[in-house]
């Protein structure tokens, strides 16, 4: 099942982000306008500084423009207060990093459980939820491990579940093959593209990897010094996830959403 319409479901317009620094002003992202539609997976690419985590998170809600609008379903990041922002961060965006972020002495199970708690859902959903949200990623066996017992792989793909158990809209990943060896690399990508597919989920991701983007995207967007350098279509990426589709998924059965 792949959702993808044609009404955007993110729209940035001539997006800024502008650091200052004593004197001088870095435009780190400078004049991007974008559109991104539901079900999409997106790669941005780009070299070392050439502002993909900045942009990546305005479009979360982590930071805020310095001009330009970003419409999420008609709401405007730039312009909603922090309590809004803070919401929208809670329900809508799920985000998976280069470093996986697992808190060492918490339980993996605990680590997955702990978006839900802030979200206030009631103590007797989260178990479930939280299982469930790791069979996703094929590590309902390991709820009891502390991440450190954990493989790099395991962590991330662990990371991936705590970014889902809320039921966000939009997975963002700031590249989250950064740490790991190709295979395991791989590995989350087609996860990834699982999650993109089986739960009609749209995916950012920042990586500065092309082969992997190509491999799995369906749309690559590179950046260079702030700005967009080009944007298209990635269809070989699109014919593999169809025959991905045809062939029965393992976790078919696990699903994250009711
Ligand atoms: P990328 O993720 O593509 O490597 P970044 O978005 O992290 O790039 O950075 C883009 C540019 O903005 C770089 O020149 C970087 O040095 C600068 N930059 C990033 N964050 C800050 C900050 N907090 N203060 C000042 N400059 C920053
Ligand atoms: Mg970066």
């Amino acid at each position: 099942m792949t959702t993808t319409s044609d009404k955007p479901l993110i729209h940035a317009q001539n997006v800024s982000r502008h650091y200052h620094l004593g004197d001088s002003t870095i435009p780190a992202v400078n004049d991007i306008s974008l559109e991104i539609r539901p079900g999409e997976f997106v790669a941005l690419l780009g070299s070392s500084g050439s502002g993909k985590s900045t942009f990546l998170n305005l479009l979360a809600g982590l930071d805020r423009p310095t001009s330009g609008a970003i419409h999420v379903r008609g709401r405007n990041l730039a312009a909603i207060d922090p309590t809004e922002l803070a919401r929208y961060r809670r329900d809508t965006v799920g985000m998976v990093f280069q470093s996986f972020n697992l808190l060492p002495r918490m339980t993996l199970a605990e680590n997955v459980e702990l978006p839900l708690r802030l979200a206030e859902v009631d103590r007797n959903d989260r178990a479930a939820r939280v299982q469930s949200a790791l069979e996703h990623v094929r590590l309902g066996a390991r709820s009891r491990h502390r991440p450190p017992e954990l493989s790099g792989g395991e962590q991330q793909r662990g990371a991936i579940a705590r970014a889902l158990v809320n039921r966000p809209t939009i997975l963002f990943a700031d590249e989250p093959t950064g740490n790991l060896d190709s295979v395991n690399g791989e590995q989350i990508l087609l996860l990834l593209r699982e999650i993109q597919t089986t739960l009609g989920m749209t995916i950012i991701m920042v990586t500065h990897e092309r082969p992997l983007a190509e491999q799995f995207a369906s749309r690559i967007v590179t950046l260079g010094d702030g700005k967009l350098k080009s944007d298209a279509p990635n269809s070989a990426a699109a014919v593999q996830s169809a025959n991905a589709t045809a062939a029965p998924a393992q976790s078919a059965s696990n699903e994250v959403r009711p």
